[in-house]
């Protein structure tokens, strides 16, 4: 392994030194669960974790009051930057571990911190707010966050050790009916019922998951199923999350869930209205970069596999940030494989436990490792960009 060992040894010391602060930091994040936008709490006590140990912590980068920045090194050279997400889910709360995420990004930043500039880099800290369907991340590329980041990494709790599993492209679709009401029982020739063509949308859609490529999934629910039982439905409305490998799918079947709803729309002779908006890109994992993270979790004691076409694929903004610079998002087991998923309330328990701490601390290791090994070897580096750029490097900016 290409980092020198006395690093490695000392990256360890870092994080075992503040083992105790970074659980107590994770168990508090995940006692106060904050919506997306509201984590007001969780980036303030990160905050003050940073400060303690000396570190300037800029606040309300990109326009967002919880999102923030810190940084250490030799402020030129290589900059990898380590992505903290800590917003929960409504219900549910911290059923996705992003308290974890929290600890462990916090871990690895103070522990990278202390090296980064005797290895000629820098290591960012980027606190991102609003994972859970706010897209945070896509507010700080587009105000430049990322520009001058080499590379960009975090983790992810989930049930099974992971380097490079996908995350799918999304949208978002809403479809509002708009029929002609009449009395139910008296009149019902007089009547165009909004939510047949609501329900058919459903029927239709359904009916053409037949031509939907791997990978792709089409969910939704009826936000308004009508007014009265006595009143034809003059209004109904439904929404769906649309999801694929890559844009380009996504499109294709974007494009067909929008006939449906046409199609539905016109079996009834009512009117539809159409709204998009746009969701999270797919993930590109760096290879080279995701097999150097697992040498160095494996090196922790954790041996990942790469990628598990038995388990689905959620989607990330972090998916949007590996369009615009080489990226890993690893997931790392805080359950028995299969025991429990993200969004599940068992999940969220093992968020809380002693083996979700543990695993924090591992992967905080693991990226600093990873993050010291990006600074100082240039074998890594030029493997890094040999890969992005053979796959076209940089995205046009997609919104
Ligand atoms: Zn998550």
């Amino acid at each position: 392994m290409p980092l020198a060992p006395d690093l490695a040894v000392a990256i360890d010391r870092a994080v075992d030194a503040c083992a105790d602060d970074l659980l107590a930091l994770a168990r508090r994040i995940h006692a106060h669960p904050e919506l997306r936008f509201e984590e007001h709490q969780a980036s303030r006590w990160l905050g003050e974790f940073l400060s303690a140990r000396g570190h300037r912590v800029e606040a309300g980068v990109a326009g967002m009051p919880t999102a923030f920045r810190a940084r250490s090194g030799a402020g030129e050279g290589p900059r990898v930057a380590i992505l903290a997400e800590y917003d929960a889910l409504p219900g549910v709360g911290h059923a996705c571990g992003h308290n974890l995420i929290a600890a462990g990004a916090a871990g690895a930043f103070v522990a990278a911190a202390g090296l980064a500039g005797a290895a000629g880099g820098e290591v960012v800290l980027l606190g991102t707010p609003a994972e859970e369907g706010g897209g945070g991340k896509i507010e700080m590329i587009k105000a430049g966050a990322f520009e001058g980041v080499d590379v960009a990494m975090m983790f992810h709790p989930f049930d099974r050790d992971l380097l490079a599993h996908d995350a799918l492209a999304s949208a978002w679709l809403g479809f509002a009916f708009q029929g002609r009401p009449s009395h139910a029982a008296i009149a019902p020739h007089a009547g165009r019922s909004a939510l047949t063509a609501c329900l058919d949308t459903f029927r239709l859609v359904d009916g053409q998951r037949v031509h939907f490529r791997d990978g792709v999934r089409v969910h939704g629910h009826v936000t308004d199923g009508g007014q009265a039982v006595n009143v034809v439905p003059e209004r109904a409305a439904c929404e769906f999350s649309v999801r694929a490998r890559d844009g380009e799918e996504l499109d294709r079947v974007r494009a067909i869930v929008e006939r449906c709803a046409r199609a539905a729309a016109m079996a009834s002779d009512v009117q539809v209205t159409l709204s998009a908006r746009q969701g999270y890109r797919d993930m590109v994992n760096n290879l080279a970069l995701a097999r150097r993270f697992g040498a160095h979790l494996e090196a922790l004691g954790r041996r990942a596999r790469e990628r598990d076409d038995r388990v689905g694929a959620g989607s990330t903004d972090m998916g949007d940030v590996s369009h615009v610079v080489p990226s890993i998002h690893p997931w790392l087991a805080i359950v028995g494989e299969g025991q429990a998923m993200c969004h599940e309330h068992r999940f969220a328990e093992a968020a809380a436990s002693e083996g979700g701490g543990y695993t924090a601390l591992v992967a905080a290791k693991a990226m600093a490792r990873t993050a010291l090994d990006f600074l100082t070897d240039p074998g890594l580096r030029a493997a890094i960009t040999a890969e992005w750029q053979g796959r076209g490097g940089r995205d046009a900016p997609a919104r």
